[in-house]
């Protein structure tokens, strides 16, 4: 079965796109059957998978407004490796065009019903904000992956999407938990950054990732290309993290289904 992750943080800039572009690769690399799915209307997600979003008849936005079929809108991306549910400007329109709409929070999941058999990841790259789009996504994830930057306010801003998360639970989705918190961005030479990172650990022990994902150009690069730090220089430092990252995901997810049987 697909095990679906919404990266999210309502957040703008705290590294949601490149965590979700970045894990693909890294899952995919690993011999996994990934989709991306990009929920946010600027298309960051997609651009970065070398999909073109200005050049698609269908996106996500099709399917959350029952128009098109998930077979139809899925292109897989031979240069990223996964498959890839593009979305562009259209989506801003579908929050208000759902307004009303019986059931509106389950467009997605209702969507993506059939998706166990084709891949072993989905990753839901989510807009920085807690509107339609982001409940979507939020009700048809098994769990949430935190992207975060250690600065000052990123702990307050943490409380607020906790409670969305505990929110969702009793309300739409009993069965989302959090899989993890991941330091993005991280500079270890700031002491700002380890405090905090210090607390977040504090706060949410093994709910941290071990992986810490450094600060590094080639990461910041790499989009502009339409590619992943892992397509676009492996080496570096920023895509052996986010490789690194894909190997601790697998690794606690081979122990949470021993821990099941
Ligand atoms: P979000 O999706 O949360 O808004 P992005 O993933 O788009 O955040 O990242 C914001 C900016 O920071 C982008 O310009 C991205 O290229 C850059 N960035 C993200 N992660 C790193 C990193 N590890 N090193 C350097 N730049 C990064
Ligand atoms: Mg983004």
């Amino acid at each position: 079965m697909a095990r679906i992750f919404a990266i999210t943080n309502q957040k703008g800039g705290v590294g949601k796109t490149t965590t979700t572009v970045n894990l693909a690769a890294g899952l995919a690399m690993l011999g996994k059957r990934v989709l991306l799915i990009d929920l946010d209307p600027q298309g960051n997600a997609t651009m970065g998978s070398g999909v073109d979003k200005r050049e698609l008849s269908h996106t996500v936005y099709h399917l959350l407004l029952g128009q098109a079929k998930l077979a139809d809108v899925v292109r897989h991306s031979e240069t990223a490796g996964y498959a890839v549910l593009a979305a562009n400007r259209d989506l801003a329109g579908a929050e208000i065009e759902l307004v009303g709409e019986h059931g509106r929070e389950f467009r997605l999941r209702e969507a993506l019903a059939e998706v166990g058999e084709h891949y072993d990841y989905v990753l839901i790259d989510c807009p920085p904000a807690l509107n339609l789009l982001t409940v979507n996504a939020l009700a048809a994830a098994h769990a949430v992956i935190i992207p975060m930057q250690c600065e000052y306010y990123a702990l307050e801003g943490l409380t607020d999407l906790v409670n969305t998360v505990k929110k969702v639970k009793a309300g739409l989705n009993p069965a989302i938990e959090i899989e993890g918190l991941l330091r993005a961005m991280f500079d270890p030479r700031n002491t700002l950054a380890q405090q905090v990172s210090d607390q977040l650990k504090g706060h949410f022990g093994d709910k941290v990732y071990d992986t810490v994902i450094p600060r590094n150009v080639r990461v910041a690069e790499a989009p502009s290309y339409g590619l992943s730090a892992l397509a676009y220089d492996k080496a570096s430092k920023g895509a052996q993290a986010y490789l690194q990252l894909a190997q601790e995901i697998i690794r606690r997810e081979e122990g949470r289904q021993h821990g099941k049987a």
